[in-house]
């Protein structure tokens, strides 16, 4: 069973890796430091904005001793468009300050203390890992929820559950591309308003929801 599963997993990688391409992270960084600031200000915004938000955050506030000093206002005002500005540029200064101090301005490569930064959640720990410090990470976004829903990768809507179903069934070296792979195809095909199976690159391998299909 696991067999199986695993190699449909390998399957649907190879065959979206065909249809689309190597992926790249989104979102638009230079350091794990600046990535790490970037998905944590992604939560209910969209990458395209952030990454219209991050160049004059990274100019401002070049590392974490700059940010963890920043003043509230400033840093609100460069953020506002990323929304919940408040929360965010409290997250950014908490975070960076524990960077400065603890970490020597480093950001950790572990998902046990990455989890332990304010802001930071199994997501963003899988995304900084996986995208700029090559250590295998998952990240499980509502895209990546969906598709292994409607694929039949896992049977849970517990993205820590979907991770491991994830992980279980590929190797750590295909992980953070694989996310990539199902994050562009659920923006592009199987998005949540419409899963548009007549044209789907990867419906011969896809357990499918037969009321989607017939749409
Ligand atoms: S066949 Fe339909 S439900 Fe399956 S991945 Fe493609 S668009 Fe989504």
């Amino acid at each position: 069973m696991a067999g199986r599963k695993k190699s449909k997993c390998k399957a649907i990688y190879d065959a979206l890796l065909t249809a689309y391409g190597p992926q790249k992270c989104f979102l638009d960084h230079e350091t794990p430091f600046q990535l790490l600031c970037a998905v944590i200000l992604s939560a209910q915004c969209t990458d395209k904005k952030v990454n219209t938000v991050t160049p004059e955050l990274f100019r401002r506030y070049p590392d974490a001793a700059a940010l963890a000093d920043a003043d509230a206002a400033e840093l609100e005002t460069i953020l506002h468009p990323c929304g919940f500005y408040h929360a965010k540029g409290k997250y950014l200064r908490e975070m960076a300050a524990i960077l400065r101090d603890e970490y020597a301005g480093e950001v950790p490569d572990t998902m046990e203390k990455l989890t332990r930064l304010p802001g930071v959640g199994r997501k963003t720990a899988n995304v900084v890992l996986g995208d700029s410090m090559g250590v295998p990470g998952l990240p499980v976004d509502t895209h990546v929820l969906r598709l292994s829903g409607r694929l039949g990768l896992s049977r849970s809507t517990d993205p820590v559950k979907v991770e491991q179903d994830l992980c279980k069934e590929l190797e750590p070296e295909y992980w953070a591309q694989f996310s990539h792979l199902l994050i562009v195809h659920g923006r592009n095909r199987c998005t949540a308003r419409r899963a548009d199976c007549i044209n789907c690159e990867i419906s011969g391998l896809c357990a499918g929801i037969t009321k989607e299909k017939s749409l």
